[in-house]
C-alpha cells in the first residue's frame, strides 16, 4: 500500500527496510506475503537513475529503472501489512527490542528488526560532461553496458592499475578500447606489457570534457585541444558514497563504502541486516533483489522463531492472578 502522505507514526512494524530499490523492494514483497508489519522509506534516489535501462535482469532486460520500481511498488499494493512511504530516512539506533529511525522531518518509527537497503552512489570526476552522460555513454559497469557498446569505440578511464583490469575486461565487448589515465599513468611495466599486448594505447593528456549530444556521449575533448570519438567511456574508480545510517545502527562500512555481511544479509548487530549494493558482493540489481528476498526469509524466521518462543512460554506460566495453594 503506498503511503506517501502523512500518517500517525506508529511504533508497531515488524521491519523497517530503508530503500526501495531492487533490493529493499523485493524483501518487503516477500515479508509482506509472510503477513508483517512492514513500513518502506525510500527517498527516491537509486544508484541507477540516469541509466537507460536495467540489463541482465531476467524476464526485465532493458527495462527503465523507474518502471522497474513503478511495478514493484503497484504490486505491492496487494499487500496491506506493507506501506511504502517517500521519506528520507536520517537516524537509525539500537532501543531496547529493535530500532528506531527519524525521518528529515522528525518523524520517528519503531520495529523490532531492521533492514538497510540504501544502495551507494558512484563518485564522478570532477570534469564537464562525466556527470551529464552518467548513463548515456559513462558507465561503471560492462556487465550492464558492454553488450549496448560490443564492437564500438571504447574509453576506460582511470589513473591506476585497477584500469587496466577493466580495459583487459572490455575486450569482450570490442577490441577497439583506448586508455585515458588522465596525466601520468601509474602502471607498472608489466601492466604497460598486457596493454599492448592487446593493441590497448594509452593516453595520459589530461581530460578537459566529454562532449555528445542528445543520444549520449561523442567524444572526449582533451586539454591539448584534441578530441578521442567513442561510443562508451567506462570507469572503475571505486570512490562509493555509502549510507550513514549503516553506521549509525551499529554496523561497519568498509573502504567500499559496503558491509561485509554474514549469511542471509545478517550483520554482527542481532535483528540488523543490509542487502543488495549496500552489501558486498556483485553489484546487480537482480543480485540486490535476490539479497532483499534473503535477507527477508531470515527476518521472518527469525520473528517466527521469537514469537514461538514467546507463546510457549506464555503457556507454561500459571494462569495469570490466580496462586498456587501451598498444602
Ligand atoms: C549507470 C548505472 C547503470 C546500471 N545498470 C545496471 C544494469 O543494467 N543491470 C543491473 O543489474 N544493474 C545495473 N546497475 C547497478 C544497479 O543499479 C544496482 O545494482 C541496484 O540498483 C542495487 O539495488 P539496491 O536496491 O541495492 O540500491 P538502489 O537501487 O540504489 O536503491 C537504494 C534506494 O535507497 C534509497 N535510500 C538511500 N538512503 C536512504 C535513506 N537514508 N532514507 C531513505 N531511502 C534511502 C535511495 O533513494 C534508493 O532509492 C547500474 C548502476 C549504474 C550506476
Amino acid at each position: 500500500m503506498a503511503d506517501t502522505g502523512p500518517a500517525t507514526d506508529s511504533s508497531d512494524y515488524d521491519v523497517i527496510i530503508v530503500g526501495g530499490g531492487p533490493a529493499g523492494l523485493n524483501a518487503a514483497l516477500i515479508l509482506g506475503r509472510c503477513r508483517r508489519r512492514v513500513l518502506l522509506c525510500d527517498s527516491g534516489k537509486p544508484r541507477n537513475a540516469a541509466s537507460r535501462g536495467v540489463h541482465g535482469f531476467l524476464s526485465r532486460d532493458g527495462e527503465l529503472p523507474f518502471e522497474l520500481r513503478r511495478i514493484a511498488r503497484e504490486q505491492m499494493a496487494r499487500y496491506p501489512t506493507v506501506v511504502l512511504r517517500d521519506a528520507e530516512i536520517c537516524e537509525a539506533r539500537r532501543i531496547d527490542g529493535g530500532f528506531e529511525v527519524a525521518t528529515a522531518e522528525g518523524r520517528r518509527f519503531r520495529s523490532r528488526k531492521l533492514l538497510l537497503a540504501t544502495g551507494v552512489l558512484d563518485e564522478l570526476p570532477d570534469i564537464p560532461g562525466f556527470q551529464a552522460f552518467y548513463g548515456r555513454g559513462v558507465y561503471t559497469c560492462p556487465y550492464c553496458d558492454g553488450w549496448e557498446n560490443r564492437d564500438r569505440p571504447i574509453a576506460v578511464y582511470g589513473p591506476g592499475e585497477r584500469c587496466v583490469g577493466l580495459a583487459l575486461e572490455m575486450t569482450i565487448w570490442s577490441r577497439d578500447i583506448i586508455l585515458i589515465t588522465n596525466g601520468p599513468a601509474r602502471l607498472s611495466p608489466e601492466d604497460r606489457k598486457r596493454l599492448a599486448r592487446r593493441r590497448i594505447p594509452i593516453i595520459e593528456t589530461p581530460v578537459a570534457a566529454l562532449e555528445g549530444g542528445d543520444d549520449g556521449l561523442e567524444q572526449v575533448r582533451f586539454v591539448d585541444g584534441t578530441a578521442l570519438p567513442c561510443a562508451g567511456l567506462f570507469l572503475n574508480l571505486g570512490e562509493r558514497e555509502g549510507s550513514r545510517l549503516i553506521e549509525m545502527a551499529g554496523s561497519e562500512l568498509s573502504d567500499k563504502a559496503t558491509v561485509e555481511t554474514r549469511s542471509y544479509e545478517r550483520t554482527e548487530i542481532p535483528g540488523l541486516y543490509v542487502a543488495g549494493d549496500a552489501s558486498r558482493r556483485v553489484q546487480f540489481a537482480i543480485v540486490a533483489a535476490a539479497e532483499g528476498a534473503m535477507a527477508a526469509f531470515a527476518i521472518n524466521t527469525e520473528l517466527l522463531k521469537e514469537d514461538l518462543a514467546k507463546e510457549d512460554r506464555a503457556a507454561e506460566e500459571p494462569p495469570h492472578g490466580r496462586s498456587r495453594e501451598t498444602p
